[in-house]
């Protein structure tokens, strides 16, 4: 919606002119007379008055029944209360202040403090009356240009955006799950325009908003496990809007983004596309912004560096009503494998393999999609490669002799050569290749192992992208391993992830875009599927990806990876296939272990996996490895962790 909305580059700028202090009066000009389709320029009605001159920085707080303000000269910040009574002053020359409200009464502000590159936090109480000193850091990373929050309601985060002027921003964990963190943490490095001056969040939409220099206004996304692309929003004169230095930033929703020039001082306001822009004249120069929201007007402070004039303009803007996103559950990793050694899209999906007699020696398998199986061990060490070449998806199985002795299984699908590349694993956990199976398909994908409880026969199910399914029966022979094609069938579109249920006889696939059918798994079962969960947009949202199975009380559970949304589903696996609960994968700050999205494939055990997971393991392929930014890796989530929340 903000990208359709916000993303037009208008080629038209319009000039309010004559604005005085009582009288609202706006009139637009076009200026660019090459537009042959010149859009409407919708303006609001504006009044522009000056108030009291030695402010460099003026921020109303309008939180609860009384509003405090922020204001800064070039010796000191002030906090004042509704009464106008200074309640605190801090020596400093201060040339960011940014406020972020929490509920009906509290709110944070940060500020910077330039000569020191100091960032300050302060909490205010309104209804307590009281303001606390919350941080006080040196910032080492970069010289700070302007500050920014973000305030997740869905994912339970509050983090500031600390822009750098040289092409970097950190952003700053400070608070999850209402809980503050004793030491916020830098959760993820943006890399941002050289020249990058000011930032804005719009909470609702998660956009974060960065100007560089008179050039232009990107748009991001602030969460931190978002992919990293940035669009254009605007761009300098003449292909676009922008004819001075922005200087600052200001979000009003996420189609609404009101950006101040700084010489000659001028607000320019991108709203749904059009554009619109408003003098300042009475400063020579403007430097910062702060804006009050009201239900149908917007009230803008603007002042400058020296303390001139300090401006407010109010324009006759309603704002949408916006509800913030319902919170989603978060569960926290506690071990991450080792990063990928290539950057990109390399690792895809994992499979458990449990040790018979000690749980922590227990064993990961993870293909990778360039090289072949990664193998891992349970402190997230990598004990194994195997460059067989390049593999999408594997899963595990247990008890079938191979050159004479017993072993386990694995089986992985080879893009290579569209075969069943299949690994046998001796009782110390060794994995071995063991040979290939060729199949008929034509773009080989996803794979899921079977095994029959009544015959203990082995299976394999894998995919074509086509939306082909081929059953393969493995069995010993001669002390090797074959493969025989028993069934093949269909679903309608792409498929990837898959697993089968060895106790009841069940198979569920995932169907990217549409949803996820369930099958019966017996070779001489019929092939008609059933289409159980539709992909709907917002609980389940394509592709779906990853799919595992789990036993909670007697009762199968059914785990999906809900990609498009950086989310997990689990649903009940017997009719009417009920959801039980929709969860992220968030970041666990102590550990220094990010959170997962863009997840491909996945695995559960409700096993001992060892010292910390002795109730089993949610496993997800991470699609965006960060703190630091390195190759994919897989994140371990102890399942008691979600056995809290279903219970
Ligand atoms: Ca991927
Ligand atoms: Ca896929
Ligand atoms: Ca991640
Ligand atoms: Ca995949
Ligand atoms: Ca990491």
């Amino acid at each position: 919606m903000l990208k359709q909305n916000l993303s037009k580059v208008a080629l038209l700028v319009s000039t309010a002119l004559v604005l005085s202090a009582c009288e609202p009066t706006t009139q637009h000009v076009e200026q660019n007379a090459t537009a042959t389709k010149p859009a409407l320029v919708a303006a609001y009605p504006a009044s522009l008055q000056t108030l009291t001159a030695g402010h460099t920085l003026y921020v109303p707080l309008p939180w609860g029944a009384s509003t405090w303000r922020v204001q800064a000269d070039r010796n000191q910040l002030q906090w004042l209360d509704a009464q106008g009574q200074v309640q605190l002053s801090v020596a400093g020359r201060f040339s960011r202040v940014t406020a972020q409200p929490l509920d009906a009464t509290r709110g944070v502000v940060a500020a910077l403090e330039a000569e020191s590159n100091s960032l300050y936090l302060w909490l205010l109480d309104t209804a307590e009356n009281r303001i606390a000193l919350t941080l006080q850091q040196v910032v080492n990373s970069r010289v700070v240009e302007d500050l920014c929050f973000y305030h997740s309601s869905e994912n339970q985060q509050l983090s500031l955006f600390i822009l750098g002027g040289r092409g970097g921003a950190d952003q700053l964990l400070l608070q999850q799950q209402q809980q503050w963190l004793a030491n916020p943490v830098v959760i993820r490095e943006l890399n941002v325009p050289y020249d990058s001056k000011a930032c804005a969040v719009d909470d609702a939409s998660g956009s974060l908003f960065i100007a560089e220099a008179d050039r232009a206004i990107w748009l991001y996304q602030a969460e931190p496990e978002a992919e990293e692309g940035r669009e254009l929003l605007q761009v300098g004169q003449p292909f676009g809007a922008i004819n001075a230095e922005i200087i600052a930033l200001k979000a009003l929703s996420a189609n609404q983004l009101v950006a101040l020039q700084e010489e000659p001082a001028a607000l320019l306001l991108l709203d749904d596309g059009k554009i619109s822009q408003y003098p300042l004249a009475a400063n020579s120069t403007a430097n910062n912004l702060a804006a009050t929201l009201g239900e149908q007007q917007v009230d803008f402070y603007v002042s400058n560096e020296e303390g001139a004039a300090l401006q407010q303009l109010t324009l006759a803007l309603a704002l949408p009503a916006v509800t913030p996103k319902a919170a989603m559950a978060q569960v926290l990793p506690t071990l991450q494998t080792v990063a990928a050694s290539a950057r990109g899209d390399v690792i895809d999906d994992p499979a458990v393999w449990h040790h018979p007699t000690s749980a922590a020696q227990s064993l990961i398998l993870a293909t990778d999609k360039r090289a072949g199986l990664e193998v891992y061990n349970m402190q997230g060490e990598r004990v194994q490669q195997l460059n067989v070449g390049r593999l999408n998806n594997v899963d595990v199985r247990y008890g079938l002799a191979w050159q004479g002795e017993p072993h386990d299984i694995a089986v992985a699908s080879l893009r290579n050569n569209n075969s069943l590349q299949l690994f046998a694993i001796n009782g110390q956990g060794d994995v071995l290749p063991a040979g290939q199976v060729a199949t008929s398909m034509q773009e080989i994908y996803g794979l899921c192992m079977y095994q029959d409880a009544t015959t203990q026969a082995h299976y394999v199910f894998v995919n074509d992208k086509s939306g082909l399914f081929e059953q393969y029966r493995i069995s010993a022979a001669n002390g090797q391993w074959q493969g025989q094609k028993v069934r093949s069938f269909n679903v309608p579109s792409q498929p990837e992830g898959c697993v089968a249920d060895d106790s009841s006889g069940v198979l569920f696939v995932g169907e990217e875009d549409e949803g996820i059918w369930r099958f019966a798994a017996a070779a001489d079962a019929s092939s008609d599927g059933e289409l159980i969960i539709k992909v709907d947009g917002e609980t389940l949202v394509d592709d779906v990806e990853g799919l595992a199975l789990g036993y909670h009380a007697g009762k199968p559970l059914l785990i999906a990876s809900s990609q498009g949304n950086d989310s997990y589903v689990i649903y009940d696996a017997l009719p009417p296939y009920a959801l039980r609960l929709q969860f992220r994968v968030s970041t666990h700050y102590q550990l220094g272990i990010d959170g997962a999205s863009e997840t491909d494939g996945l695995d559960l055990t409700t096993r001992s996996l060892g010292p910390g997971f002795e109730q089993g393991a949610f496993i997800v392929q991470d699609g965006r490895n960060r703190m630091p930014e390195q190759g994919q890796n897989l994140k371990l989530v102890p399942w008691q962790q979600l056995l809290e929340k279903l219970n």
